[in-house]
């Protein structure tokens, strides 16, 4: 069966979700090897093997930790080059989209970004993307060399398929660090106990109609009773009500949960930008000609600080 390689996302060996989406995804094109970089692989490999890695190809290099984005590049493409894969799959980050760039050009491959579904062909794998502020829907396959594609987090539900993987260590012949720029220091972001942003299952997002830094606290309420990360509208981040790190849009951040729940949000274009792909929307506005009505799946006309306190009563009574 075709090899298809899949870049771990993890924190030393904590396997992100956006990895276990990519394996699910991966099976369905192929058999899905890991490529992890760096220390922790240990931790990792039970975890890799439960979603169906059926290798898991180590790279436990200083290099990895020292540099950006080039070892791994270096790492993706040698292993690349050995394994002939039928397709790389990587996660729709910053760094990983730089990776899947620089890999698709070394191997001389087309490159797909941000696709939010992937499924088998007959040419190969088939995506999906949300294009032009997710105002068309861009189905793409790649036409020449191993297609490389990043997937956005959300694609898929994890679906276990467990196996045991054969763990390979490999060598990696990293290109002169004095091309690249080298990491001094780390420092982990503060965060409390929500769910990242790009990766939850579900956002509750407040625009300017919250109204103020403190109202905030009642988004966090409806989060907090619905295990959801926060968002924020670009008007609602400007005015220093939350921080940018959760401004979703286009000049923000882009989420694709299942539920995305926006209060006193207009929804404009660029604010669909960001969130339009989500599985379910639901608005809460107190204007019924908001054009937040029009993507909504559901939608409830009404002052947020009448109707979000109801919401959150009715969600803590039924569990
Ligand atoms: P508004 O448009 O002012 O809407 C507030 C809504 O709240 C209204 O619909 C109102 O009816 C409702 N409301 C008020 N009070 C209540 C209440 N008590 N109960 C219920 N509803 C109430 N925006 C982003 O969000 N993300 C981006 O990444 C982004 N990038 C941009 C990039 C560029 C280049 C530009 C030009 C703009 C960008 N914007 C972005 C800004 C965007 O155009 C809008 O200005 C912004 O999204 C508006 O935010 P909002 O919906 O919170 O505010």
């Amino acid at each position: 069966m075709a090899e298809i390689l899949v870049l771990v996302d993890h924190a030393d060996g904590v396997v992100r979700k956006p990895t276990l989406e990519l394996l699910t995804l991966a099976r369905r094109l192929g058999e899905p090897s890991a490529v992890f970089l760096g220390p922790g692989a240990d931790t990792a490999t039970e975890v890799l093997g439960r979603y169906g890695a059926h290798k898991v190809y180590v790279v436990d290099a200083p290099e990895v930790d020292a540099y950006l984005v080039t070892p791994a590049v270096d790492a993706l493409t040698q292993i690349a080059e050995h394994t002939s894969p039928a397709a790389i799959l990587l996660p729709s980050g910053p760094d990983d989209k730089e990776t899947a760039a620089r890999v698709a050009l070394r191997l001389g491959s087309g490159l797909v970004t941000d696709a939010v579904d992937v499924t088998a062909g007959p040419d190969g794998p088939v995506t999906e993307q949300s294009a032009f502020a997710a105002t068309h829907q861009v189905t793409a396959h790649v036409t020449q060399g191993v297609p490389v594609i990043t997937v956005k987090p959300n694609a898929t539900a994890p679906e276990p398929a467990p196996t045991v993987p054969v763990v390979e260590k490999q060598d990696i012949a990293f290109s002169p660090p004095s091309a690249t720029v080298r990491i001094l220091s780390r420092a982990a972001r503060e965060r409390g106990d929500r769910p990242v942003l790009t990766e939850a299952d579900i956002v509750v997002s407040g625009g300017r109609g919250v109204n103020g830094a403190e109202n905030f606290a009642l988004i966090e309420r409806v989060a907090d009773a619905l295990g959801a990360a926060v968002g924020a509208s670009r008007a609602a981040v400007d005015a220093g009500w939350y921080p940018h790190s959760h401004q979703v849009g286009q000049t923000g951040t882009q989420v694709s949960p299942q539920l995305y729940l926006a209060a006193g949000i207009s929804g404009a274009i660029q604010h669909r930008a960001g969130m339009q792909t989500s599985k379910t929307i639901v608005a809460v506005n107190k204007d019924a000609d908001a054009p937040i009505f029009e993507l909504a799946d559901y939608g409830v006309v009404g002052d947020l600080f009448q109707v979000l306190p109801q919401l959150v009563a009715e969600i803590e009574q039924r569990r």
